[in-house]
């Protein structure tokens, strides 16, 4: 299986041409959940974890390319703030550029270390951004940390469509549906297929396109991983 160490942003871009060389469509993740999908799609989720100046290079590419992408926003980064200014200018940009934005949540964490009821926070956080943005929230993505917590155990027994929301992105519906293929790792690629992790499959997504061709991917990219040129450049 083929390993990689290149994040560099023009491997990001290399990785959408192959896609849609190969005849993906490459749609935001709430397009999974309209009534009619393309026969064969690369979804493309974007966590945006702790630096959020990187998505920028994101946005010229996918502006580059004509394609969209879901950026799932936290609210409790200790890194970033949502309504710094800089922020607010790139957040109108993902809008004004036709991507999704989602929430990328941290109820666990947030009931654990705060004790904060985490369905009223949730109601909240949704309605914080609906509401400066002008936008609607149609999708979460549960946030993983070194907290000892859980996010994803708040889905355990409840569900989107209490809180107004479309999905989960973890929902099996769309998990188990794709080859899921993530960067999760920081340096190296991990990828599922129908829920299940293939065991020490480090292959990139570009060699998960050209090898096998999956009809369905589902791709997940943190911004904080890729670089121009080294891991620590600013
Ligand atoms: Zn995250």
């Amino acid at each position: 299986m083929g390993v990689s160490v290149n994040f560099t942003f023009a491997t990001y871009k290399s990785t959408l041409e192959t896609a849609l060389l190969n005849g993906y469509q490459i749609i935001p993740v709430k397009d999974f959940f309209s009534e009619t999908q393309p026969e064969k799609f690369v979804i493309n989720r974007v966590d945006v974890d702790l630096k959020p100046e990187k998505a920028t290079f994101f946005l010229d590419i996918l502006q580059d390319l004509r394609v969209k992408a879901t950026f799932f926003l936290r609210i409790h980064s200790p890194t970033y703030n949502l309504f710094e200014f800089s922020l607010i200018n790139l957040i109108e940009r993902m809008i004004r550029d036709g991507h999704e934005i989602g929430l990328h949540t941290e109820l666990a964490d947030l009931q654990g270390i705060c004790n904060r009821n985490p369905e009223s926070s949730l109601r909240k956080e949704i309605m914080i951004i609906e509401d400066y943005f002008g936008i609607k929230i149609l999708g979460t993505s549960s946030h993983g940390d070194h907290t000892g917590y859980n996010n994803l155990s708040f889905w355990d027994n409840r569900k989107p469509d209490d809180f107004g929301l479309v999905y989960e992105a973890y929902d099996q519906t769309i998990f188990n549906a794709c080859r899921y293929i993530s960067d999760s790792e920081w340096t190296q690629w991990k990828s599922y297929e129908g829920g299940k992790l293939l065991e020490n499959d480090r292959r990139t997504p570009s060699e998960h396109i050209e090898q096998d061709s999956p009809n369905r991917i589902y791709l997940l990219t943190h911004p904080d991983c890729y670089y121009r040129h080294h891991f620590h450049e600013r």
